[in-house]
Parts: C-alpha cells; structure tokens; sequence
C-alpha cells in the first residue's frame, strides 16, 4: 500500500517540483550549438546550490553529475560531457533536487538550433503523451489508465514506447512505489489514491523501442540509433485529479526562450 502524502509533505514537493522547473528554464536558455553538455550541468548545479538544496542525482548509485544529459539516440541517463551540441541535434535533461528531506524530479527534451519536422514531432507528440497521461491519473484510476493514455497517443503517430524504464511515486525517496509504466492496459496497475505524488515521464523514441545500455553503465540507447525524446512532470493527485507539481512554464512561457 502506498501512504498518502499529508499537505505538509506536498508543500515540500511542491517546492521542489519549482526548483527543478526553473533549473531546467535556466538551461534553456544556454542550449544553443557550440555548447557542452558539461557546461549546461556546471550552471544547473550552481543553480540548485544557490537555492539551498542539493542536486539529488550526484552520487545516486554513482551517478556522477548533477543532470543527466542525453543527447540523440541517448533515451536517458547520459552523462554531461565535453560534447558540443551541434544544429538539430535534441538534448534531453533530467533534473532532480533534494530540500528539505524531499525530492523535484522533472525533465525536458531542448532541440539545439533548428530540427527537422519529423524530429519536431517526436518531441511535440512525446511531450503530448505526458499531458494525456496527466489526464488519466485520477483518484480511482490505475497506473495501467496512465499507461495506456501515453502508449495510444504516442504509436498513433508511428513511434514506440520505451518498456524497460518508467516513472514512479516521489517523497523522501527519489524513487518510490508504485512504479508508472508508459504503457499498459485500462483497469490495470496500482490503484491511484489522493495523496499519491508520481512522476510521470514518458520515453518515446522515433523508431523501434528497442534500447541497449551503454558500457559504461548507465546511457540508455536506442538500439536503432534513431532519436528518443524525455518529458517528465511531478503532480500529486488532489481532490480527485492530477495537480501539477512541476511545471515548464518557466522554459516555456514567461518571454525567455520559446521551444
Ligand atoms: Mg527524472
Ligand atoms: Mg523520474
């Protein structure tokens, strides 16, 4: 059984859910060809810093960053490095953060100058699926209702689902129960309760959903080398219904960059 969050705990997420926003708004605005990766991680972890919290992926299992920054055909779990981005690649970053005891864990996939159209939709649709699937996290429902929301969405339009990695419960733990597949079937999965705070994040990729770990661990591939893009939301499920906890407003709207 999952334990509710009491309203003290989703304040804290909450907080979290907006640093995490605005450490990704503030990459945003540095994504531009010629840029490493290495140098976009080195301002989001100042960025956490300055605001009293710690980058909660740094040393997570080893992780060795405090993004990760997947590039292409990475889905996700790449390492920052000394790439330089480079016109029409997509830079997906994952972001998460430790306050106060509690998590933010949030991610958005940039495209690095100009795209061509059908990279453009795979980023357009697979950032749609996750707000089909915000739809469908409703108190009663199940985790199998979000997943079928994503999948449907996302094949409709010829791309594939990544099975072996998926979204889950946030708190005090980065990763807690229960686990939020992008796939599934209606009716089926953990029941979804008020109280519950998830993450839900949806890896599509252009081509097959295929995918293969890299040596060193960690980046996760598609096997076809095609592109995979990563959006990712906190929300809690409140009064019935999905209520954002994270949010790309702050990349999206407010006259700083628009994606
Ligand atoms: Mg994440
Ligand atoms: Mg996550």
């Amino acid at each position: 059984m999952v334990r509710p969050k009491t309203s003290e705990e989703i304040e804290l997420l909450r907080i979290n859910g907006d640093l995490v926003s605005r450490t990704l708004a503030e990459v945003g605005k540095l994504v531009a060809p010629g840029v490493t990766t290495e140098r976009l991680n080195e301002v989001a972890e100042t960025f956490i810093r300055d605001h009293g919290a710690e980058p909660s992926f740094k040393g997570f299992e080893g992780f060795p960053a405090a993004l990760c920054m997947s590039v292409n055909d990475v889905v996700v779990h790449g390492f920052p490095s000394d790439y330089v981005l480079k016109e029409g690649d997509i830079l997906s970053v994952d972001c998460g953060t430790l306050y106060k005891g509690y998590n933010g864990d949030s991610a958005y996939t940039f495209p690095v100058g100009e795209v061509d159209a059908e990279t453009r939709k795979l980023l357009d649709v697979t950032k749609a699926s996750l707000y089909k699937g915000i739809e469908a996290a409703v108190a009663g429902g199940r985790t199998g209702d979000i997943g079928y929301a994503v999948q449907s969405y996302a094949e409709s339009f010829g791309f594939s689902v990544v099975r072996e990695l998926e979204g889950h419960g946030l708190g005090r733990e980065m990763h807690e129960e229960p686990g939020v597949p992008n796939y599934g079937r209606r009716g089926h999965g953990a029941r979804l309760i008020d109280g519950m705070v998830i993450c839900i994040e949806p890896m599509i990729c252009a081509g097959g959903r295929g995918v293969y770990l890299a040596k060193n661990g960690w980046a996760v591939h598609t096997a076809d080398h095609r592109n995979a893009a990563h959006y990712e939301l906190t929300v809690v499920i409140r009064k019935g219904r999905a209520e954002q906890l994270s949010t790309f407003d702050y990349i999206e709207k407010d006259g700083l960059i628009k994606f």
